[in-house]
Parts: C-alpha cells; sequence; structure tokens
C-alpha cells in the first residue's frame, strides 16, 4: 500500500530514522521541521497521514492539530502523535485536540508501521477518488450536532464489563451495551440492539489468540465490517497489538487506560465511523444519480440501456415475448413556446407520474429523450401491450395538467409499439423492437398524433 506520510519533527535525527523506516516500506516520506512548514505542506501536498511531533520550535504540537482539525482541507487526515512524555495528560490533550493515535518515542518500528498501515487501509477504504463528488466544502462541516451512536463492550466478565460501562458512560452520550463474544457475532435479534458503531473488546483474561480472532471475525462480517474495533488489553503489549491493527482493529489500548482516555479515543473511533459511513452514503447516492433522471425521478437512458440486453435475455429464456413502446409528447415544443421552459418541466413531470401510476412494479419506464420515454413489458402478448398502450395515451389525454399557477393545460402523447415474436418461434433483438417501435411512433404521428401503433417484430 502506498502513500504519502507528512512528518513534522524539529529534531534532524528523528526525521532521518522515521524516513528511513517509512521509505523501507514504501511510503513516501515528506518532511517538515516546525509547525508552520508542516501546515502549509499539509494543505499542498494533501498527504495520506501525517507523524507529528509535540514538540516544535515555533507553534505547540497542539496548535498544528486544531489548526489541521479546523480546516477543511486537512481535516480527515489521520495525525499519529509522537511523544517522548509518558503521562497520561500529554496523550488527553493530543487526543482532545483530534489525535487519531499518540504513541510514546522511541517507537518500536512493528507497532508504529501497523498503525500506519492501518489508519491507511480505513482511509483507502472510503476514499475512492474520482467515483465521489466532492461536495463543495460544506455538507460535513453543517453537521454540528452528531447522532448518538451505540458502543458495545465485549467481554467474557461482567464485572469488569460493568465497571468500563460505568466508567464511560459518564464521559459520552452514546449508548453502551455488554456483549458476549458470541452476542458480538450474532445477528439484531440475539444481539438485542442494532450494529454497534464500535467494538470495544475486552480482553482482560481472555487469551490473545481468541481476541484476535474475534476482531478478524468482525472485520469480516458483512454486518459489523464498518464498525470499528478497539481492543483494550494485554493483545495492546507487543508484537500482538502489530497483529491486531493488521487484522483490522482500528485502536489497540494497554489495560491500564483511564476511563478518560478510552472515552476520548472511543469518541475519536465515532468520528472516524460517522465519516465512513456518510462517505459510503455519498458515493451510494452518486450512483443512484447516475442512473435516475433528476426532473422526473424515473430511470435514465443509461439505465435502460443497461437493462435492455438481460430483459431480453430473460424473455428468451422463458419464451415469453416482451413488448417495447415509445412514447413522445406531440407538440412539445408549442407548450415551451406559450408557456415557458418551467411550464414546460412541469408537464413532463406529471406526465412521467401518469405513466408510472399506470405501469406494473416489473415494467421499465425510463426517460430517454426530452419529451420521450420508454416504456418495456415483461412477459407481455400482443393485446396486452395494446391494452396497456391505449390506457396510458388516455391517462394523458383523459385530464388536462394543472400548472402551479393554477393555468390547466391539455396535453397529448403518441406512442409506438413492438412486440417480440418468441412465441411464434421467431427470434428476439432487443434493438430491432426499439427501432420497430420507433417507427411505429412516426406512423402515430403522421396518422395525426394522440394515437397508438403497432408493429409486430418482423424476425
Ligand atoms: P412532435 O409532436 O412532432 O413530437 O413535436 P414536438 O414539438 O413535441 O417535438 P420536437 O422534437 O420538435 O420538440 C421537442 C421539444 O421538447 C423541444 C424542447 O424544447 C423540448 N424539451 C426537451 N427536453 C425538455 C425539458 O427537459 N424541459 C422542457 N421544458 N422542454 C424540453
Ligand atoms: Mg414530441
Ligand atoms: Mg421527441
Amino acid at each position: 500500500m502506498s502513500g504519502r506520510i507528512l512528518i513534522v519533527d524539529d529534531m534532524a535525527t528523528n526525521r532521518i530514522v522515521y524516513r528511513a523506516r517509512l521509505a523501507a516500506a514504501y511510503y513516501e516520506p515528506v518532511l517538515a521541521v516546525d509547525g508552520e512548514g508542516g501546515l502549509r505542506m499539509a494543505v499542498e501536498l494533501r498527504p495520506d497521514l501525517i507523524l507529528l511531533d509535540m514538540g516544535l520550535p515555533d507553534i505547540s504540537g497542539h496548535e498544528v492539530l486544531r489548526r489541521l482539525r479546523g480546516d477543511l482541507r486537512t481535516r480527515d487526515i489521520p495525525v499519529i502523535v509522537l511523544t517522548a512524555a509518558r503521562d497520561s495528560e500529554t496523550r488527553l490533550a493530543a487526543f482532545s485536540a483530534g489525535a487519531d493515535d499518540v504513541i510514546v518515542k522511541p517507537a518500536s518500528d512493528q507497532v508504529l508501521l501497523a498503525r500506519v498501515r492501518n489508519l491507511l487501509r480505513a482511509r483507502a477504504e472510503v476514499d475512492y477518488s474520482g467515483t465521489e463528488l466532492q461536495p463543495a466544502g460544506m455538507a460535513e462541516a453543517a453537521l454540528a450536532f452528531e447522532p448518538s451512536g451505540t458502543v458495545a463492550v465485549v467481554t467474557g466478565r461482567t464485572e469488569a464489563a460493568r465497571r468500563l460501562q460505568r466508567d464511560l458512560s459518564g464521559q459520552l452520550r452514546d449508548r453502551l451495551v455488554i456483549l458476549s463474544r458470541s452476542q458480538a457475532l450474532a445477528d439484531a435479534s440475539a444481539r438485542g440492539c442494532e450494529v454497534p458503531d464500535v467494538f470495544i473488546i475486552h480482553d482482560e483474561e481472555a487469551d490473545a489468540g481468541a481476541t484476535l480472532r474475534l476482531v478478524s471475525e468482525l472485520k469480516s462480517h458483512q454486518a459489523t465490517r464498518h464498525s470499528a474495533v478497539c481492543v483494550v488489553g494485554r493483545a495492546a503489549e507487543g508484537e500482538e497489538a502489530a497483529i491486531a491493527f493488521d487484522l483490522g482493529a482500528d485502536d489497540v489500548v494497554a489495560p491500564h487506560v483511564t476511563a478518560t482516555e478510552l472515552a476520548l479515543r472511543t469518541r475519536s473511533l465515532l468520528r472516524r465511523k460517522r465519516q465512513g459511513d456518510r462517505r459510503r452514503a455519498r458515493i451510494e447516492d452518486n450512483l443512484r444519480l447516475a442512473l435516475v433522471d433528476p426532473l422526473t425521478g424515473l430511470y435514465n437512458r443509461r439505465h435502460a440501456a443497461q437493462q435492455l440486453p438481460m430483459i431480453g435475455a430473460r424473455a428468451e429464456e422463458r419464451g415469453r415475448d416482451v413488448a417495447v413502446m415509445v412514447v413522445d409528447l406531440d407538440r412539445f415544443k408549442a407548450v415551451n413556446d406559450q408557456h415557458g421552459h418551467a411550464a414546460g418541466d412541469a408537464v413532463l413531470i406529471e406526465v412521467a407520474r401518469r405513466l408510472r401510476v399506470n405501469l406494473r412494479e416489473g415494467d421499465l419506464l425510463a426517460r430517454i429523450g426530452g419529451e420521450e420515454f420508454l416504456v418495456v413489458l415483461p412477459d407481455s402478448s400482443i393485446p396486452d401491450a395494446q391494452r396497456v398502450a391505449e390506457r396510458l395515451c388516455e391517462a394523458i389525454d383523459e385530464r388536462p395538467i394543472r400548472l402551479a399557477t393554477g393555468q390547466t393545460m391539455k396535453v397529448t402523447v403518441s406512442i409506438g409499439v413492438a412486440v417480440s415474436a418468441l412465441a411464434d418461434g421467431g427470434k428476439l433483438s432487443v434493438d430491432q423492437l426499439v427501432e420497430q417501435a420507433d417507427l411505429a411512433l412516426l406512423d402515430s404521428k403522421g396518422a395525426g398524433r394522440n394515437q397508438v401503433t403497432y408493429r409486430q417484430s418482423a424476425a
């Protein structure tokens, strides 16, 4: 996994050591010698991760963190704070300022690199650069109030879990539940709550192997793979911490962690989990928008083009005929010319609605041109198609369309229909069907509009 890592440290020896370690692991290290320089490079180079020393000559590490988190351009870059101080105040202050982890120097290579891999992987999972439309910098900032989440403490020892729950509940406003290991992996009904946003695995007495297996299972189960997992306990020490990170743990904490520190770490995990949720939701939205016409909410031409071959293949498999219709508004240009484009849009929306309510669930309806719609009826004979086409024509003709201005407007559509001849032993080409329906539409227009013309596929 490659990634650009910004090292902000005023000690030349530290910079050299970290640069060598990271470069040896195929990362691209870039170096800053003070806080202002680090902030500038963070904006200009957009690193995937920052290693930040807290004792800097110009401004404090806390100030650097605060400014990174306050800037939309750098807010989501993970930061690992490196500090020589072993006291918990230093760590707490770093977490409060927005650090993703705090590692005490000298850091073991193994733990540092595992932590780096883990933070970069979490970032790569949600950062589908290119497929994601970046909001104009406001969508996330507007969320001043985060919804509260669910945090599950997973442990075999209920007494320890209760203590943890009590300690945390004073510091988090999220829902806290206690789960056994099997409940953590069970479905919602056996678990008794929705999928937790964070699992805190408390492995005080359990063997580290079981904890590592649980991390790996939570991270591979469909339902829980996006939840954050934090391991508290012996697995935090030495080599096992590195393994836990590589199995997907999002945080690994020593058993003597204070409640305040654990609460801060949990908050940071919740924040990252929500960031991921939001990015995934945006990507899904964008995928959906690529297939839907924004004016009418109907599928667009691209979606129709993707669906047609599949509908054709299914029809052939089952030997059932398919009907294709092209529906086009009559003299629609005149509507725009006489009443304005907004009125034209309102008419299109209402026509789309009437077409939709007169079709079945399994029919395909798409807006394939400005005032042109495609309807595909799987499993449809000629008389079926005839009935549906007449009904659609009638649904537009029967009632004038009322605009927001109170004005009413009479519009009509012409329809061309083509039906496959599979039932009669013919072969099917959906492209040819659409072509035939288009020709039939021209016949409807030529014959005076507001009517339906049929063609049976010649093939
Ligand atoms: P015909 O009966 O022969 O189909 O005549 P027509 O006027 O409907 O056909 P023509 O193709 O000449 O004009 C289609 C018009 O549809 C032209 C264009 O301004 C209008 N149109 C296309 N897309 C939209 C849209 O999204 N909104 C609005 N308001 N009008 C649109
Ligand atoms: Mg038209
Ligand atoms: Mg047209």
